[in-house]
């Protein structure tokens, strides 16, 4: 069976929650070098008992995935986010990026142009693809819609109609079992569909 791109995205954040929350601030700095501001930070709220809940409502999230291998992973679990500071606006989007698995391509448009939503330039690559329906991880804006990292890296896909419904009750099944307040992030998925 081939490897689900979707899964192991979301393990990889999985096992640094893991071992952040075990790591004294120092060691997290020094070990996630390209967040180590916000490593430093989630090692810090373990240690204050501050996320006590986090893990296993990620294992939920990963059983969610696994169980509907979707082509494109969901967002974070919003409280998971919310908890660990992705938000707070306190790092930059960089260290939140490169925690989040993003490709450093699509990284530079989102914190150097404030390209944080799918734009005309998306809507003109795609103009030439009729028919297809091109979905992206809530959150994650590719630098482009055929982005080879991104696609490697389970944030986007260009899915069927019969993938879609799948992300639909894999949304469906993460908003029951991981209820949480955000209102602006019930969605997992960012789509467009070109007519
Ligand atoms: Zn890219």
């Amino acid at each position: 069976m081939p490897e689900i791109k979707s899964v192991q995205s979301f393990e990889r954040i999985l096992s640094i929650v893991n071992e952040l929350s075990s790591l004294e601030e120092p060691q997290a700095r020094s070990k996630y070098v390209k967040f180590p501001g916000f490593a430093a930070h989630i090692s810090k709220l373990f240690r204050e008992d501050r996320l006590y809940d986090i893990l296993p409502r990620m294992e939920v999230e990963l059983e969610i995935i696994k169980k509907y291998s979707p082509a494109v992973r969901p967002a974070l679990d919003p409280y998971v986010s919310t908890q660990i500071g992705v938000f707070s606006g306190n790092f930059s989007d960089w260290e939140v990026g490169f925690f989040l698995g993003y490709p450093e391509c699509c990284m530079k448009p989102f914190a150097e142009e404030a390209r944080y939503g799918l734009d005309e330039r998306h809507a003109a690559e795609l103009g030439r693809l009729k028919g297809k329906i091109f979905v992206t991880t809530a959150g994650f804006i590719p630098h482009s819609v055929f982005c080879g990292e991104s696609l490697a890296n389970g944030l986007i896909s260009f899915v069927s109609e019969v993938e879609l419904g799948t992300l639909r009750q894999l949304e469906k099944e993460m908003s029951a079992r991981l209820p949480h307040m955000h209102s602006a992030y019930q969605g997992q998925y960012y789509e467009v569909r070109m007519t």
